[in-house]
C-alpha cells in the first residue's frame, strides 16, 4: 500500500477527479429534480453526502462534513452555520466580496487553494467534491485539510507521518509541568538538590538551565517543537527514520519558528520606529530560539557521530512516541490509520514493544545524568515497558496517564551514580 508505482499516481490521480465529479454531477442532477438547479444550500450537500459518509464507515460524519465545506468555501463555523439555508453561490459571493482578501486572512491556507473574490464559486464546489471523494476512500480528514492541531498549534501534515493525536498531548504536559516545577526550585540542579554551574551560555531569559532535547521518531515534529516553543532549550533534535516524514517536520519548523521570528523582527521594527521601549515581557515571552537540529537515523544509529560533528554532548529530555502497534492489530484497525497513516509509525514489532526495548538499552548513553525519559505507550502496554526500563536499572520508572484516565505514558530517569559507566559523546 505504500510503494504506488512510477506513473500510477497519474492514473489514480484521474480515476479520483472522475469520481469526484461524478458525486457532483449526481449532486446537481437531484437539485434539478427539486427545481432548485443552482440555488441549492449547505444544508442539501449535508443532505446529499452525510448518508454516503456514513455508508462508507466515517465515524464524525457530520462534523467532517461540516469542516469539508467550510475549507472547500473558506467560511468559518459562524458563518457557516449562520448561512447554512442559503443559497450556496449567494453566500460564497456576498462572502467574497466582503472580504477581498480572503485567501491571505483564512486561518486555513494550508492546503494552498487560494480563493480569492473573482474565483468562480464553482471552483469551490468542485473543491468539496474532491475533499468528499477523498474522505469516502477513508483518507484521514487530517490529510485531506493537510493539517492538524497539536497543543494548540497548527501542523503540516500528510501521508508520510503520522497525525499528531490528542492522547499525545499529555506526553507534552507532562514534561512542561515538570519543568515548571524545576524551574521554581530556583537554580538547583533537579536531582540531587546541589547549586548548578550556570556558563552565560547556559543560562535562559527565565535564569534556568536551557534544556537540550531529544525527539526520537519525530514524525510530524509535533512533540519536539510543540516542547521548543514551550521551554527554554538550547539544543532541539528531531530524529526520525523516514526522510520523507523529515521533511515535514523541518517544514512545520519553517512554519512555526522562522515566519514567526520574522513576524517578531517587523514587530520589534515597529516597536521601535514608533519610538516606543521594547516590551521586555513580551520578548521574554517569546524567548531565544533554540537550535534546532534534524537526523535521519534509525534510532540512534548514526547520533554518535552527528553529535560529535554537532559538539553535543548529552541530553536532558529523552522523549518520544515510538510505533508501538503490535503488528497483527494493524490491519483491524480504522481504515483511516490502517490504510493511509505510514505503517513505518505504527508498526512496533510482533508484541509491539520492539522501540521500547532499543530506547530502554541504548537510549543511557545519550542521557546526562538524573536526565529524564519520557515516552508514549499504548493503554495496555503500561506493565511491560515499566518491566523493561526497570531492567535497564532505569529509577523512578513510572507509567502516567492520558486525559480519559487510560495509560500513555512512561516516565524514567538515569542514575545519578555518575561512577557507574556511562558514555558520552
Ligand atoms: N512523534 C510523532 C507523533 O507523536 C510521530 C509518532 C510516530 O511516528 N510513531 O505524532
Amino acid at each position: 500500500r505504500n510503494c504506488r508505482r512510477e506513473g500510477q499516481g497519474l492514473r489514480e490521480d484521474g480515476k479520483e477527479k472522475k469520481m469526484a465529479n461524478s458525486l457532483k454531477e449526481e449532486f446537481l442532477r437531484s437539485q434539478d429534480e427539486k427545481g432548485q438547479s443552482t440555488a441549492f444550500s449547505f444544508l442539501d450537500l449535508e443532505k446529499y453526502a452525510l448518508p454516503l459518509l456514513k455508508e462508507a464507515g466515517v465515524e464524525e460524519a457530520e462534523l467532517d462534513l461540516r469542516l469539508l465545506l467550510q475549507e472547500a468555501f473558506s467560511l468559518d463555523t459562524k458563518d457557516y452555520l449562520l448561512g447554512k439555508r442559503e443559497a450556496v453561490f449567494t453566500l460564497y459571493r456576498k462572502r467574497a466580496e466582503e472580504k477581498p482578501a480572503l485567501s491571505s486572512s483564512r486561518v486555513t491556507g494550508d492546503s494552498a487553494l487560494s480563493s480569492s473574490a473573482d474565483e468562480e464559486p464553482d471552483s469551490a464546489l468542485n473543491r468539496f467534491f474532491t475533499f468528499l471523494e477523498k474522505r469516502l476512500r477513508r483518507i484521514p480528514l487530517s490529510q485531506i485539510l493537510g493539517r492538524q492541531e497539536f497543543f494548540g498549534l497548527s501542523f503540516l501534515v500528510n501521508e508520510n507521518v503520522l497525525s499528531p493525536r490528542q492522547d499525545t498531548e499529555c506526553i507534552v504536559e507532562r514534561i512542561l509541568e515538570e519543568e515548571e516545577k524545576w524551574k521554581s526550585l530556583g537554580e538547583q540542579d533537579k536531582r540531587s538538590g546541589k547549586k548548578i554551574e550556570l556558563t552565560d551560555e547556559s543560562v535562559g531569559v527565565a535564569g534556568c538551565k536551557a534544556l537540550s532535547i531529544l525527539d526520537l521518531c519525530t514524525g510530524s515534529g509535533c512533540i519536539g517543537l510543540t516542547l521548543a516553543k514551550n521551554l527554554h532549550c538550547k539544543t532541539v533534535l528531531l530524529l526520525d527514520k523516514s526522510d520523507k516524514a523529515l521533511e515535514v517536520a523541518k517544514e512545520n519548523y519553517r512554519r512555526l519558528f522562522l515566519e514567526q521570528e520574522s513576524a517578531k523582527e517587523e514587530w520589534q521594527c515597529s516597536v521601535l520606529s514608533s519610538g516606543r521601549e521594547p516590551d521586555p515581557n513580551r520578548i521574554r515571552e517569546q524567548g531565544l530560539n533554540p537550535s534546532v537540529h534534524f537526523l535521519e537515523s534509525d534510532l540512534f544509529d548514526a547520533l554518535p557521530s552527528f553529535m560529535e560533528e554537532k559538539g553535543i554532548s548529552a541530553f536532558d529530555i529523552l522523549v518520544s512516541n515510538p510505533p508501538y502497534i503490535r503488528r497483527d492489530v494493524i490491519e483491524t484497525l480504522d481504515a483511516e490509520v490502517a490504510l493511509h497513516e505510514p505503517v513505518l509509525a505504527l508498526d512496533g514489532g510482533i508484541d509491539g514493544l520492539d522501540f521500547y526495548r532499543r530506547i530502554a538499552k541504548e537510549g543511557k548513553r545519550f542521557l546526562l545524568p538524573g536526565g529524564r525519559v519520557y515516552l508514549e505507550i499504548g493503554y495496555d502496554q503500561g506493565k511491560s515497558v515499566k518491566r523493561i526500563f526497570q531492567k535497564e536499572d532505569y529509577l523512578e520508572v513510572e507509567v502516567f496517564s492520558d486525559y480519559e484516565g487510560r495509560d500513555r505514558g512512561l516516565y524514567a530517569t538515569l542514575q545519578l551514580d555518575t561512577n557507574k559507566k556511562i558514555h558520552y559523546y
